[in-house]
């Protein structure tokens, strides 16, 4: 593996270090193009990372959920790793990566949630004073985000923000006792409501992507499908990931699934899509396992990178 040069990999990684790592990247690497797709609750900039320049389209995301920042974290690695084996004109993990920038882009919104990474790293220090009494409130009347708070800025859960078996979701919510703003799986008042939401399907509409893979933590596993209405190829694609990381595949239940940015890739487009839930603890996964999750991770994006290619 090749030295790491710019993408801080041993601390809390939090929107200002993304930023500067991106802004890093992007003035050492002069063929990789970033940008911004739109702006979280509080005008964090929600970046993107453009690799290579082929005609298939992936799409890499992580973090929508707070306690999983560990995954914008891999990401960046990945995009630092990819950049250093194109200028080098060296393999990654086997994979002619020159060939790999032909055929592929690699689109990466490496943090979609930053706004409530904020407050499981830095807690209220940051947040308008108007804003701190709900949030305390909506996190069950505590100050303490660091264990429990999946959610964006306004106590939506990100990854039950789309309009994918909308109300089935919010049946099971109702039954789970969730009726508002909350630290985790509150779906919003309806579909996109949030501007990370809306950001994400802005920019997933406008790009025609052939696959894309959503990051979470933790289990080691891969959830591939969505009612039964993904394509043919999905399964397979899935074993090949799986084969590639050592996770398992997996199929939901309808509390983990529903709603999800994947279920709304699957439905609207009729291509495949992916969570990946990596590692294996209690969120927030310690830094310390990054090596380790990451040397799983980095074979199943590549395998994700070129698996739309050859089906
Ligand atoms: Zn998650």
């Amino acid at each position: 593996m090749t030295s790491n040069n710019i993408v801080n990999t041993s601390i809390d990684y939090t929107h200002d270090v993304l930023t500067k790592d991106i802004i890093k990247l992007e003035s050492r690497y002069s063929f990789i193009k970033t940008g911004s797709i739109g702006q979280s609750v509080f005008d964090r900039d929600l970046y993107y990372i453009k690799l290579g320049a082929g005609k298939n389209k992936v799409f890499l995301n992580g973090a929508f959920h707070s306690l999983e920042w560990i995954t914008s974290v891999l990401l960046m690695k990945f995009a630092e790793d990819y950049c250093q084996s194109y200028e080098n004109i060296e393999k990654l993990e086997g994979y002619d990566i020159k060939k790999l920038y032909n055929n592929t882009s690699i689109y990466i919104v490496p943090m979609v949630n930053p706004d409530g990474i904020d407050l499981v790293l830095n807690g209220l220090k940051n947040i308008p004073n108007d804003h701190k009494e709900d949030l305390i409130k909506w996190n069950n009347d505590s100050n303490d985000f660091s264990k429990r708070w999946q959610a964006n800025a306004r106590g939506v859960d990100l990854n039950h923000n789309y309009d994918a078996s909308w109300n089935d979701y919010k049946a099971s919510q109702v039954k789970n006792n969730i009726t508002g703003p909350t630290n985790t799986r509150y779906s919003g008042r309806c579909p996109e409501s949030e501007p990370e939401t809306a950001a994400i399907t802005k920019f997933t509409r406008n790009s025609n992507f052939d696959l894309v893979l959503a990051l979470h933590s933790q289990g080691k596993e891969i959830y591939w499908n969505y009612g039964n209405i993904e394509p043919e190829f999905s399964k397979k694609i899935g074993e090949k990931l799986a084969n590639a990381s050592g996770y398992s595949l997996k199929t939901p239940t309808v509390m983990a699934s529903n709603t999800g940015f994947k279920d709304w890739f699957i439905k609207t487009f009729n291509k495949p899509g992916y969570t990946i839930e990596v590692g294996r603890g209690k969120n927030p996964l310690p830094i310390e396992d990054l090596y380790d999750i990451y040397s799983e991770v980095l074979p199943l994006i590549l395998e994700a990178s070129v698996a739309t290619i050859q089906k």
